[in-house]
């Protein structure tokens, strides 16, 4: 398709991903840009980010680019650094899938799959690509753009169709399941028959996928401002349960409250991405987790005896060491989750000085948006007291003073029974602590 008869301007092109282009292109090397960005590009879309192809070598690359660092042990790319905009070079990929038998005389001096390495010709990268939709390559030669596997008709009918034999791709990378949902939802497209009908069968490959990789697509699924359409559709193709597989039963009827709940959760981050506010992953993780530790907790509880405190803090660990088995989520995010959960409990518990340190607690403002969303989903004293806390926040010295001192007196009129409990067992430990 030569320039003149599509629609991508060089003033929509990232100047940083330009200048690799010509440099490439200048040095005697075919450059392309090509996958998501000729993709959103050709939809009108904004790209978030700039990938470029080449038969330059990574070696020949670097020597080009004083920015450039190489990245990857079994395949190597090149990331050239321009500040906080990092464009990644790949030189075209050959036709060597991890699905062939692991044979020793090809494998390096540290095990590594040295056929991985072997690079191919443009027509061979555009082959390995995943949909139709991402295999089409803009030229900086002469700004035309080829389209090797009919993805502009695709566009057009607004289909995701993967390249080539669907089973035989999803079993040499279970993860593309996950993107075809992630683009249909994204992109407002269609699943191909052909494309979604072995999704079904085959979402137990899922569980082979490294969990780390697993973080990082589940954020791209939930955390991108489609969160609920991918959400659905996740759900749709029954790939939601191998995500997340202990709310995953509840999520079968739109009317539990574990599905509203969700539902309200990614509603929140889909408006907040989509208005340039600030979103963690630690929120979305902890509302996939709350209700199955609540229930977990309830459990121990009831079999146990344990105190609700105790039982509550098994909960969380033991639902979190079994949802990092599939979903590898770092410790900075698990850190915070836990600190939201256990916020749930100590939100209730208003009394004096406590309201001022909750407030003053960095998890403070996630807590209290999770609280809200629980507080829509299950109703009752939960309303009251997101309320509560809604006017304490904003509330002047004196009028907080005046709300501390009215929830006195009500608790005072009820007795206030979970407070003096608490202190009473405490005495005997804690010596002086105790009046
Ligand atoms: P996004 O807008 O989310 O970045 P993208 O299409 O650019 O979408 P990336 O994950 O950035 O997605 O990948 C860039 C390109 O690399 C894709 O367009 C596709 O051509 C190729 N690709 C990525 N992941 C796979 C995969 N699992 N299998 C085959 N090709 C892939
Ligand atoms: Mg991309």
């Amino acid at each position: 398709m030569p320039r003149a008869e599509h629609n991508i301007s060089r003033d929509d092109i990232s100047d940083n991903a330009l200048k690799v282009l010509y440099r490439l292109d200048k040095a005697g090397f075919d450059a392309y840009l090509v996958g998501g960005c000729v993709r959103d590009l050709m939809l009108g879309l904004h790209p978030k980010d700039f990938d470029v192809v080449t038969n330059a070598t990574p070696e020949q690359i670097k020597g080009l680019f004083r920015n450039c660092r190489l990245i990857g042990r079994r395949f190597r790319l090149a990331h050239i650094v321009f500040g906080r905009e990092i464009i990644e070079v790949a030189t075209f990929r050959g036709h060597h899938e991890q699905s062939e038998p692991k044979d020793k005389s090809h494998q390096g001096e540290q095990g590594q799959l040295l056929r991985d390495n072997v690079f191919g010709t443009i027509e061979e990268d555009a082959e390995r690509r995943d949909f139709t939709i991402n295999a089409m390559y803009y030229n900086i030669a002469d700004y035309s753009v080829t389209d090797f596997a009919n993805g502009i008709k695709a566009i057009k009918q607004r289909r995701i169709e993967l390249i080539g034999d669907a089973e035989t791709r999803y079993r040499e990378d279970p993860v593309r399941m996950l993107r075809a949902v992630r683009f249909a939802a994204k992109l407002n497209m269609n699943i191909s028959d052909a494309t979604g009908k072995p999704i079904v069968k085959l979402g137990h490959l899922l569980t082979h996928v490294p969990a780390a990789r697993l973080f990082e697509e589940v954020i791209k699924l939930l955390i991108s401002g489609n969160g609920l359409q991918t959400f659905k559709l996740l759900l749709e193709y029954k790939l939601f349960g191998y995500l997340f597989p202990h709310i995953a039963p509840q999520l079968d009827d739109p009317q539990s409250r574990e599905y509203r709940f969700i539902q309200k959760i990614l509603i929140n981050t889909d408006n907040r991405i989509n208005t340039d506010q600030r979103v963690t992953p630690a929120f979305t993780y902890a509302a996939m987790l709350w209700y199955p530790i609540e229930e977990r907790s309830q459990q121990l509880t009831f079999e146990s005896g344990l105190t609700q405190h105790d039982a509550f803090n098994i909960a969380m660990n033991d639902v979190l060491t079994e949802q990092i088995q599939r979903i590898m989520i770092p410790k900075r995010f698990s850190t915070s989750m836990r600190e939201i959960w256990q916020l749930q409990h100590r939100l209730p518990k208003r009394f004096g000085r406590r309201a001022y340190q909750l407030l003053a607690h960095p998890r403070f403002r996630a807590a209290y948006d999770f609280l809200l969303v629980r507080a829509e989903v299950e109703g009752g004293e939960l309303v009251e007291l997101a309320e509560w806390w809604t006017e304490f926040q904003d509330a002047s010295n004196d009028h907080k003073k005046a709300m501390l001192e009215s929830l006195r007196r009500q608790e005072g009129r009820r007795g206030a029974p979970r407070r003096r409990r608490t202190r009473r067992k405490k005495a005997p430990t804690s010596g002086s602590n105790a009046q």
